[in-house]
């Protein structure tokens, strides 16, 4: 017998599961009643809600970044938690996404309905985060998934190809006499950046964010190549590896002469170097892009899919075109937003365009 499915709904605060009293990685402080799931630490996934579900890695991350005290509900991947909401009773089980250290897929259960909400996630093998797993959510009634990359020339080449570019971009660079910059967000990118450059020899400089953030993952067990924290004084004839505003900052003229390359999904646009005002742009990334979505979707097989963040509406349509029941959240946001610098300035250290406040 066909069961309901879970009801949801979504506004301008974000994804929610009103029955169940659960929130999806809102745009908007929770302080009532309702609990919070937070994906991952990234700044447009978190707040400063009063009850939340996450990895502990997660809760690490918020700690350092927005401090403050909250409910935390520190759940380990594949381990069912049950909670009440009222008289409805549901079942939350985190799956691993892939995205950076601790993003976690939401699995929940109620009254014999299931749903998946991915949060951000990436198929494809990280050096810094648990591989993506989701074989309990195959079949499930409803699937709430992004779509940052959710446009068919979004297909990056090999992660491998591109961490070999990269480090030959930075040995050109020390052999020239010139600084290599390598601009990556400080949360995921970063490390999955110092990652590739293991076993190269170079001698790396991480950035003070990145480094805070990197002490995180040594401390739960993961390994990096050796590196050296910021210092202006020792800092030419090194790789550097900063945030994006590293590009206008400066301490670019303590450095000088520089060459920086931005490390992002959106580099697949050969206009990405000319947007970001950079010399080169590579194309590592940790979402999947449109082949994985769509390969994504044929694994879950789903009965409902809604789409969320960046090219929903067109997604959404390459699905119903599959044969899927298909539908966007929100409305189409612009990829050209991102790509020119005054968009740059309101994006959050995700890869996507800002969610609306
Ligand atoms: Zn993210």
């Amino acid at each position: 017998m066909d069961v309901p499915p879970i009801e949801v709904t979504y506004d301008a605060a974000g994804v929610c599961l009103p029955r169940l009293g659960l929130w999806l990685d809102p745009h908007r402080r929770q302080a009532g009643a309702e609990r919070v799931f937070v994906s991952h630490a990234h700044a447009d996934h978190t707040g400063r809600h009063r009850e939340v579900i996450l990895t502990d890695p997660t809760a690490r991350f918020m700690r350092v970044r927005l401090g403050g005290q909250r409910v935390e509900h520190r759940l380990p991947f594949g381990q069912p938690r049950r909670f009440t909401n009222g008289g409805a009773e549901f079942t939350i089980t985190l799956l691993p996404a892939g995205h950076i250290l601790g993003s976690a897929m939401a699995f929940i259960e109620n009254a014999g309905a299931t749903l998946l909400y991915t949060g951000d996630f990436k198929l494809q093998p990280s050096l810094a985060a648990e591989p993506c797993d989701f074989a309990l959510a195959r079949g499930c009634d409803t699937l709430i998934m992004e779509t940052t990359f959710g446009r068919p020339q979004f297909c990056f080449p090999p992660a491998a190809t591109v961490r070999a570019e990269i480090i030959t971009f930075c040995r050109e660079a020390l052999a020239a006499g010139v600084t290599p910059l390598l601009l990556a967000y400080s949360l995921g990118k970063s490390q999955e950046v110092l990652a590739g450059l293991a076993g190269a020899g170079l001698p790396i400089m991480l950035h003070y964010d990145a480094r805070k953030l990197t002490r995180i993952y040594e401390r739960l067990g993961w390994q990096f190549p050796a590196y050296e924290p910021f210092a202006a004084a020792a800092a030419r004839g090194k790789v550097h590896v900063g945030p994006p505003s590293l590009a206008r900052s400066p301490l670019l003229a303590r450095l000088a002469p520089t060459r920086s390359a931005m490390i992002t999904g959106w580099a697949v646009d050969p206009r990405c170097r000319f947007r970001y005002g950079v010399d080169a742009a590579f194309p590592l990334s940790d979402h999947a892009d449109f082949p994985d979505l769509v390969d994504f979707v044929k694994q879950v097989a789903p009965k409902k899919v809604f789409t969320l963040h960046g090219s929903t509406v067109e997604f959404a349509r390459t699905l119903r075109e599959l044969g899927y029941d298909a539908q966007a959240l929100g409305a189409d946001e612009q990829l050209d937003l991102v790509l020119n610098r005054n968009a740059e300035a309101r994006m959050t250290d995700d890869e996507r365009n800002p969610k609306p406040e």
